[in-house]
């Protein structure tokens, strides 16, 4: 690869960067995806942490987060794209050819996508390890309908139009929901903090943070400490959603793109066209809205289209 200028390079293993590299491979583009390392040193992004995924299309029995990204990763093999297991640390987008660079490989490329993805926020309180997937969970849309927490207490932290949204849908499953505010106001827009505060099923906690998760095999309660008062109370709940942010990965691209004032990659109007022409980003990385797996790919799909058209163009 050293010596000759790649069509295009993606950067991502996730939903985004797999289904960029299917379009981009049978577009003959022969594309090169960096697969990194974040998810636990394994390719395939958010998914791979995760067990029954229920709302991928296509599969009405639902289907494992890892074995849709092995089905993902096997399809872009399929169809030609070279896959190197390695975080990228460098990007020169200056001029073209761009640069993009790992700690042992260096690649010339015409047009990169980025599909890097975002991390949830987590809390790191004990207990969360244990739990995570298995009462505590960061995507209401993903779990809230798992059975786990059919009929039970429930409780969201933040205090955000996310952590909002998220309390209202869990009442659809939950037979009560603990929205746990850190401070003694909601930042949520006026029209979602209504909406909370005159829901019947939901209970604020104000200045309350959860320090503790507990249980033997699933969550059954959470140790909350009250900011103003300083006690601890333990809430019998069998699901804890966290609600408090996401952090996109954008770090390697602060000096060259144009981020929004959340970290996010701006894109334009309805592309997925970054400021630099020749550099698209799709999924996560640069959506804080619909966070999804089909959101990811479809803009993974929408991505490669776009730079396929572009290479034809400057041909
Ligand atoms: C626990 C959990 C459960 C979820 N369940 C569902 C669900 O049921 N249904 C649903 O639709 N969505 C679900 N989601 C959300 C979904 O996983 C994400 O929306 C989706 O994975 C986003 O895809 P992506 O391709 O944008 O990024 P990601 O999946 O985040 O993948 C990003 C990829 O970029 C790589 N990367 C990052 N930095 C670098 C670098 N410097 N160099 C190389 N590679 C890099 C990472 O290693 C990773 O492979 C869930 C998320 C979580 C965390």
């Amino acid at each position: 690869m050293k010596n000759t200028i790649e069509q295009l390079v993606i950067i991502g293993s996730g939903p985004a960067g797999y289904t960029a590299a299917i379009y981009a491979g049978r577009a003959q583009l022969q594309p090169i995806v960096f697969e990194g390392f974040a998810a636990g040193g394994l390719p395939g992004g958010q998914l791979m942490t995760t067990t029954e995924v229920e709302n991928y299309p296509g599969f009405a029995e639902g289907i494992q987060g890892p074995q849709l990204m092995k089905e993902m990763r096997q399809q872009a093999i399929r169809w030609g794209a070279k896959l190197v297991t390695d975080d990228v640390v460098k990007v020169d987008f200056s001029h073209r050819p761009f640069s993009i660079a790992t700690d042992d490989l260096e690649v010339k490329t015409q047009a990169v996508i980025i599909c890097t993805g975002a991390t949830a926020r987590r809390l790191h309180i004990p207990g969360e390890d244990k739990f995570w997937n298995n009462g505590i969970s960061a995507c209401a849309i993903c779990d809230g309908t798992n059975p786990l927490f059919k009929d039970v207490e429930i409780a969201v932290v933040g205090g955000g139009d996310s952590a909002a949204e998220e309390a209202l849908y869990l009442t659809k499953y939950a037979s009560k929901v603990h929205l746990l505010v850190r401070s003694d106001r909601l930042r949520a827009s006026k029209i979602m903090q209504q909406r909370v505060l005159n829901h019947a099923k939901i209970q604020v906690h104000w200045q309350a943070l959860p320090i503790e998760a507990n249980g033997d095999d699933v969550l059954q309660s959470v140790k909350i400490q009250s900011q103003a008062a300083g006690t601890i109370t333990e809430l019998k709940v069998g699901g804890l959603f966290y609600a408090i942010g996401h952090t996109p990965n954008t770090q390697l691209f602060q000096d060259s793109l144009d981020l929004d004032d959340k970290g996010y990659i701006k894109t334009i109007g309805k592309s997925t066209a970054t400021n630099i022409a020749g550099v698209w980003a799709a999924g996560d990385v640069q959506d804080h809205i619909y966070r999804q797996a089909i959101t990811a790919a479809g803009t993974g799909c929408m991505a490669a289209l776009e730079a396929e058209r572009w290479l034809a163009e400057i041909h």
